[in-house]
């Protein structure tokens, strides 16, 4: 599977991120069941994609800083202050993100492009969890889904 990034501003060419996402069932084949198969799956797919949704963002950044950072006010290349760390909540679960940050030597601007590409600015949350919230959490019942998915499928 990859993805393609769009819109990152200088860059107009699609980033192609190669994801990987695997693991393995532990599945006892006396006191197992396809259900329990189901929601075990579940579980570990949603670890799975949590950590490849952290090295396609590690992608996307990496790509992010492979021009120059430019003070929007200055307009000189800004230099690197270091990593600092911000929690982010997707709908795979949440990442402790470590993303670096520039500032700027004449006017002191900080920037940290990976916030700028993700859009969070004074919210941990990404737009996609405020939207799928509902049913897309970590916690939801087995069950819960089950039922949602019956929705789905019975229109
Ligand atoms: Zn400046």
């Amino acid at each position: 599977m990859a993805l393609a990034v769009r819109n990152l501003g200088y860059m107009q060419m699609p980033l192609s991120i190669p994801v990987e996402v695997s693991f393995s069932l532990s599945v006892n084949l006396q006191g197992s069941t396809l259900h329990d198969m189901q929601r075990d799956m579940r579980r570990e797919i949603r670890q799975g994609l949590l950590g490849a949704l952290r090295s396609a963002i590690q992608q996307v950044e990496k790509a992010l800083l492979s021009a120059p950072v430019f003070c929007p006010r200055c307009r000189r290349a800004m230099r690197s202050r270091g990593r600092t760390g911000r929690r982010l909540v997707t709908v795979f679960g949440s990442l402790d993100l470590q993303r670096a940050r520039y500032s700027c030597a004449s006017c002191r601007t900080v920037r940290r492009p990976l916030d700028e590409w993700i859009g969070i600015v004074g919210t941990e949350y990404t737009t996609a969890v405020r939207e799928q919230a509902l049913y897309l959490t970590a916690d939801l019942p087995y069950e819960a889904l089950e039922a949602y998915a019956a929705t789905l499928t019975s229109s």
